[in-house]
């Protein structure tokens, strides 16, 4: 569950602009960009800038208020944006709770009656 922050990890370099993404938000707390494998469309990850939190439980409480404002705002522009009838929030902990980029972020995956996950 704990480790060493990899500077090189994915998201460092998205980041640092070494991998492109398709960005949708960003200021100097978070950065929100599309996944590049979405389980659903419109399924966006929301990071935090300036940390090295490899997950939820390691991010500084104090940067975690801020953060949490920039999940929620690009939330509300995702339902804005794409009216599904429901948004997943998720956020994985760990190898064994699924997690496979050691650089904090949530997923916001819009939801449609009908729909399964994956489709
Ligand atoms: P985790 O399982 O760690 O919570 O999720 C990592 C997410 O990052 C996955 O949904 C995966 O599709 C996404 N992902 C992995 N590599 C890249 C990439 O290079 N670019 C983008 N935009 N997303 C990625």
């Amino acid at each position: 569950l704990h480790g060493t922050y990899d500077n090189d990890n994915i998201f460092a370099k998205i980041l640092r602009g070494e991998i492109p993404s398709v960005k949708v938000y960003e200021d100097d707390v978070a950065l929100a960009f599309m996944d590049a494998f979405p389980q659903a469309d419109g399924h966006t990850l929301v990071i935090p800038k300036g940390v090295t939190a490899r997950n939820f439980l390691e991010m500084p409480q104090e940067k975690l208020g801020p953060y949490m404002e920039r999940v929620q705002k690009v939330a509300q522009a995702v339902e804005r944006a794409l009216a599904p009838d429901g948004i997943i929030l998720t956020q994985f902990n760990g190898e064994a709770a699924g997690q496979t980029v050691y650089h904090l972020h949530f997923h916001i995956i819009p939801r449609r009656e009908g729909k399964s996950i994956g489709t």
